[in-house]
């Protein structure tokens, strides 16, 4: 038996997806910049995907960069846009491809302020007030955090910064699918997304750049994106998104009410043991999101355990997954640091079924209980 509940790691490949991609991986190898009939078979993929996503996501085909996926998003939106001045504006909970390029930019010279963060894991607007100056270049806030599911708010921040030449920047890779995004209906400048979270392929994503919004190409060498990033395009990756990105933009509430719901059987049942506590806010959540922190055990053995017992499962972010290190985000939202290291992620998606949560629930608590 195996439960998988670890999608905000990564997620199973659609068959849907899977079947977008086969062609481009066999047949069409062309390379999209050869005359011949295979390449422009290949432009035309990338052409057809470029503007099936911009039509899902209210912008405009041109307005649409594909990248290696979420981390070069965020890197490029962040290294590479022109900025009128040193100053940059974050939150502490980012996920470290923001956070290390902000370390990266503060060795450069730039000076990076946090916004603070309230108890539920929410940043506060007032803060952003506070903290936002005439030569602000650039403010970068997630849209939902991939550790505990807090939804930020990125619409009253569009607001704030909408008559001013400050950018914005949002890494929307965990919200895309739970999240239905209107670019048109968002005052952001530049968003990232990723394919692999949403059941498309690993290793491919995008950067969304509004028109107009000056940025450097990262990563140098031929013309393809329109001279802005460079490098033979991962034609079957960016077809397989593109599936990915059209049915994550359909029937999210519905969906959304079917993993809410599985999550919120599961999370009663664990709420039931004594010493789990939920971290960050109930309601301003992505649906598949539960994040507790367990007294009196090791979530690194817990992690083993339920493995073994065919539970997939992680502590928060998956990069941080072996180390022993607490969680920087349950730090921030004030968790001491045995309750940050010993946090339990699970994360669920429209393919797990209510057999799977009670058989996990089950496993769980019995995991708990023996550890204890
Ligand atoms: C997974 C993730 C990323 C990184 O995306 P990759 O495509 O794996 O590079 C960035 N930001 C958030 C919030 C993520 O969850």
């Amino acid at each position: 038996m195996e439960i998988y509940l670890d999608n905000a790691a990564t997620t199973k490949i659609s068959d849907e997806v899977l079947e977008e991609m086969l062609p481009y991986l066999k047949e069409f190898y062309g390379n999209a910049s050869s005359v011949y009939s295979i390449g422009k078979k290949s432009k035309e993929a990338i052409t057809l995907s470029r503007d099936l996503i911009a039509k899902k996501l209210n912008c405009k085909s041109k307005e649409i960069f594909f990248t290696s996926g979420g981390s070069e998003a965020d890197n490029w939106a962040i290294k590479g846009s022109k900025l009128k001045s040193k100053h940059i504006i974050s939150t502490p909970i980012e996920h470290e491809a923001v956070l290390e390029t902000l370390d990266y930019m503060k060795s450069q010279g730039y000076e990076i302020e946090f916004l603070d963060v309230d108890k539920d894991g929410i940043v506060k607007i007032g803060s952003l007030k506070e903290k936002l100056r005439d030569d602000t270049a650039l403010v970068s806030v997630m849209y939902a955090n991939n550790e505990i599911g807090t939804i930020q708010p990125i619409e009253e921040i569009g607001e704030i910064l909408k008559n001013t030449d400050t950018l914005f920047h949002v890494d929307a890779v965990q919200a895309l699918g739970a999240i239905k995004i209107d670019l048109k209906k968002l005052n952001v400048d530049m968003m990232s997304f990723s394919a692999h979270k949403i059941h498309g392929p690993k290793g491919v994503g995008a950067l969304y750049i509004k028109d107009g919004t000056k940025i450097n190409s990262l990563i140098n060498g031929g013309s393809q994106e329109r001279n802005k990033r460079a490098g033979t395009e991962n034609v079957a990756g960016i077809v397989g998104f593109a599936k990915a990105v059209e049915i994550a933009q359909e029937n999210v509430a519905e969906r959304n009410k079917e993993i809410r719901n599985l999550r919120d059987n599961l999370l009663r049942e664990l709420l039931k043991i004594d010493g789990v506590y939920l971290n960050g806010s109930i309601e301003k959540r992505l649906p598949g999101n539960i994040n507790v922190s367990i007294d009196g055990i090791d979530s690194n053995i817990l992690l083993m355990n339920l493995d073994m017992e065919g539970v997939m499962a992680s502590i928060g972010s998956a990069c941080n997954s072996g180390s022993i290190n607490p969680s920087y985000v349950l730090k921030v939202i004030g968790r001491d640091d045995t309750l940050s290291k010993n946090s339990l992620r699970l994360t669920l998606n429209e393919e797990n079924s209510q057999e799977q949560i009670s058989q996990a629930s089950a496993i769980i608590i019995e995991s708990i209980n023996s550890l204890r």
